[in-house]
C-alpha cells in the first residue's frame, strides 16, 4: 500500500511514522508513506496558503490552489488514489472501515488546519471525509496518523500473526477479554486459574466469555450489532443476575 499524506506539517508525522509498530512495517516495505508539504505547492510569492473566510468569520482558511497543486504533482502519472479528508465533519473511523481501506492500493490524505479548507477542493478532489471523533482538533495531523496506524496494523506482515489483531477489540464487534502476565500473584490478585491450567479449549472458552462479559460491563450499546449466540446471551443474563444480587 502507498500512502501520501498532505500536511503543513510534515515534520510533525515523520517521527510516529517511523517509530515502533508502524516504523518497522515501514522499513519492511509492507507500506510506503510520503508526507508532502503544502506550502510547497503555493504560488504565492510570500509562500501564502491559506485566507481569511468569506462568511467574516474570524481565523484563516486553507486555499484550494495549493492543496490542488499538491495532489497533481504526488498523483501525476499514477493511477488515481483513494483521497480522504481528515474533518471532524466526517464518518467515525470504525476498525470496519480501516479494514476495508487497508485493502486498497494507495491512499491519499489531507490534513487541514487553521479553520480548516475551502470546501471546493473537497468537492473537486476528496472521495470520503473520516473523523476520529465528535471532536475538534487543531489540524489533521493526529487523525492522519491516527487513520495510518489503524490500517498499517492489519496489512499482512506488520504484527507477527494476524490473529494479534483479530482477537483484539473492535475486530469480531466485541471488545477484548482481560489479560495478565506475570506474577501468578501481583497484590493478592491471582490471575484467574484457567489460564494457568494449559487447557486450550477451556482458555479459548474463558476468552470469548470474557470478551463477551467485559462489552457488556464497558460498552453493552456495541453488542447490539454483535452476532450473539445462545451460549453469549445465557453468559450475559447469568453475569447481569450476578450484578443485582
Ligand atoms: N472549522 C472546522 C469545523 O468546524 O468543521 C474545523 C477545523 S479544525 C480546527 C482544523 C482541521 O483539523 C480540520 O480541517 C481537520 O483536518 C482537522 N480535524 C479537526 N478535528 C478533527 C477530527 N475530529 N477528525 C478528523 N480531523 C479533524
Amino acid at each position: 500500500m502507498n500512502i501520501d499524506i498532505a500536511t503543513l506539517f510534515p515534520e510533525m508525522l515523520e517521527n510516529y511514522l517511523s517509530e515502533s509498530v508502524v516504523g518497522r512495517a515501514r522499513a519492511k516495505n509492507i507500506f510506503t508513506v510520503k508526507c508532502h508539504n503544502i506550502r510547497d505547492y503555493t504560488e504565492d510569492k510570500h509562500r501564502r496558503v491559506d485566507d481569511t473566510p468569506y462568511s467574516e468569520r474570524q481565523g484563516m482558511l486553507m486555499q484550494c490552489q495549493p492543496i490542488y497543486n499538491c495532489y497533481k504533482a504526488v498523483t501525476d502519472g499514477k493511477p488515481k488514489p483513494h483521497v480522504i479528508y481528515m474533518s471532524p465533519q466526517g464518518k467515525t473511523l470504525t476498525q470496519k472501515r480501516a479494514k476495508e481501506l487497508s485493502r486498497l492500493d494507495s491512499i491519499f490524505i489531507l490534513c487541514g488546519h487553521y479553520e480548516g479548507v475551502d470546501d471546493r477542493i473537497i468537492d473537486k478532489i476528496v472521495d470520503e471525509e473520516i473523523s476520529i471523533g465528535d471532536y475538534v482538533l487543531t489540524g489533521g495531523e493526529l487523525p492522519a496518523l491516527v487513520l495510518v496506524d489503524c490500517v498499517v496494523r492489519m496489512l499482512e506482515g506488520t504484527l507477527s500473526q494476524t490473529d494479534c489483531y483479530e482477537d483484539e477489540s473492535h475486530y469480531s464487534g466485541f471488545l477484548e477479554y482481560p489479560q495478565y502476565t506475570r506474577p501468578e500473584v501481583w497484590d493478592g490478585r491471582q490471575v484467574p486459574t484457567v489460564l494457568l491450567s494449559g487447557n486450550h479449549a477451556k482458555i479459548a472458552e474463558w476468552r470469548r466469555e470474557q470478551a463477551v462479559i467485559s462489552t457488556y460491563r464497558k460498552r453493552p450499546e456495541l453488542l447490539e450489532k454483535c452476532p450473539l449466540s445462545e451460549k453469549d446471551l445465557a453468559i450475559i443474563h447469568k453475569f447481569a443476575d450476578n450484578e443485582e444480587k
